[in-house]
């Protein structure tokens, strides 16, 4: 039986959305609890809300997963004259670990705002606004030629993709030599000799953050006690990511049908929309939750529509000057869909490593606080 410690769960969760990815204001990750304490039952939702904490420690949960923060702004106490306090107090007590995701999710590739954009029926999605361009690195490893396909399966994973070309790679032979010392254990030579070996030289394009693990795994399969390896700085640019999405539907519709097309998909109980029903739409721009701060930057990618929520009054008017339609969803609709994407992905990256007795559910019980 293999259980896990919260910590294995923060790497596991990290790996879907890299913290390094948020927005400098954002506070996501370990909220409150223990990283060394096991996990055998998860609990994924939206908002760590009292009521979501009470089902979770209900539930027998060790870890609750939301996206939004239970901390946002630096605390000066921890009353439990606060509805904030209380709900630390409580987890703490009940041995409740909050973990949470917020903008890194929002930003990473398959996050939030590609799950919306595929809810909503988008394709060739982009983001809206870049916040992060990935660093990349050469990696060159030279390695005896009989073990260089075993060395590129254990790299690949880390390999960076190319547009549409992953597992991109090039090798070339030579002859590599060295003098194994007295202390060596060579692989192949003997001490005091120079030894010659027939080596390949692999060359694999890394993200810069996927290097640690990539050597980890190269230390790992490379025959040779000292491996032979370069890290070389590159000016080329990255994918670039970023929040929000703009992307294209299948065939242009007014923005009428679009409008009960996403009241349906979002399960939305009323849709609020700025623009002329008529108006045809083809290319679409979102930002789930809070996203109207968005809308210069749809405007300038050219999208015939903006879909958000928590649109104010002010911001509709922009969007009506600016000749741009809007579409406020609501900010639960178009986050709440999350809960159950992770929950998903979670119980299958936890099968995936090995930790079977480790349950994650899905909070059942929220609601969108505004009623029609
Ligand atoms: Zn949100």
């Amino acid at each position: 039986m293999k259980i896990p410690k919260t910590a294995d769960i923060v790497g596991i969760i990290n790996k879907i959305a890299p913290v390094s990815l948020a927005e400098t204001w954002d506070n996501p990750g370990l909220q409150v609890g223990d990283p060394t304490a096991e996990v055998t039952r998860i609990m994924v939702a939206l908002d760590p809300t009292p009521a979501v904490i009470n089902s979770a420690i209900a539930a027998s949960c060790q870890l609750l997963v939301t996206h939004h923060p239970l901390i946002f702004k630096p605390l000066k106490s921890i009353s439990t004259a606060t509805p904030l306090g209380t709900s630390i107090q409580k987890a703490i007590k009940a041995g409740l670990s909050i973990l949470s995701l917020h903008t890194n999710y929002d930003i990473a590739r398959g996050g939030l705002n590609d799950l919306l954009a595929d809810k909503i029926g988008l394709s060739d999605c982009l983001p809206l606004k870049v916040t992060t361009t990935c660093e990349l690195v050469k990696l060159v490893v030279f390695v005896p030629v009989d073990y260089i396909e075993q060395l590129r399966s254990a790299l690949f994973p880390f390999v960076a993709q190319q547009g549409n070309y992953r597992d991109c790679s090039f090798a070339a032979d030579g002859i590599g030599t060295f003098s194994p010392l007295e202390g060596a254990k060579p692989f192949a030579g003997t001490v005091g000799i120079m030894a010659k070996e027939h080596e390949e030289r692999l060359e694999l394009l890394l993200e810069r953050a996927q290097l640690p693990r990539a050597v980890k795994a190269l230390l790992a399969v490379h025959p040779y006690e000292e491996p032979a390896f370069d890290i070389y700085p590159l000016l080329n640019e990255g994918e670039k990511l970023g929040i929000g999405r703009i992307g294209r539907l299948p065939l242009p519709v007014t923005l009428a049908e679009y409008v009960n097309t996403l009241k349906n998909v979002l399960s939305a109980p009323a849709l609020r929309y700025v623009g002329d029903p008529e108006t045809l739409i083809s290319k679409v721009a979102l930002c789930s939750g809070s996203g109207s701060s968005l809308l210069r930057d749809a405007v300038r990618s050219g999208a015939d529509l903006l879909v958000t929520g928590d649109v104010k009054y002010h911001e509709a008017r922009d969007a009506e000057d600016l000749g741009m339609a809007l579409i406020d969803a609501g900010h639960f609709p178009t986050e709440i869909i999350m809960v159950h994407e992770i929950t998903e992905r979670l119980g299958r990256a936890l099968v995936a490593s090995g930790y079977t007795d480790c349950q994650v559910e899905a909070c059942r019980t929220e609601t969108d606080p505004f009623n029609i």
